[in-house]
């Protein structure tokens, strides 16, 4: 199985769920950049991975973080510009 075929298995799975939460809750259901509640996102919060490296089992204080989708956009668009971001051709998350 391929790592990207992993991502998109796991990323549908029900552990992952439970660690996309568990990082939500940690950052109180807001965009850790602008500070928006879920509530006033369009597209809900996103979870996004600061590295894959431990991808299927996430230190989910250290991996992860709580973007709203305009932030996670931000997001990639500045990990593009400053360094050819290695796990971008796995999956933008
Ligand atoms: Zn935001
Ligand atoms: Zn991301």
């Amino acid at each position: 199985m391929s790592r990207s075929d992993f991502y998109n298995r796991y990323i549908r799975s029900e552990e992952w769920k439970q660690t996309e939460h568990e990082r939500m809750r940690i950052d109180s259901y807001r965009c850790v950049m602008c500070g928006r509640p879920s509530e006033k996102t369009k597209h809900g919060l996103q979870v996004h991975h600061i590295t894959y490296k431990n991808l299927g089992h996430e230190n989910v204080m250290a991996d992860l973080v709580t973007l709203c989708a305009p932030c996670h956009i931000k997001m990639h668009n500045y990990l593009r510009r400053i360094r050819s971001y290695e796990d971008e051709r796995y999956h933008p998350d």
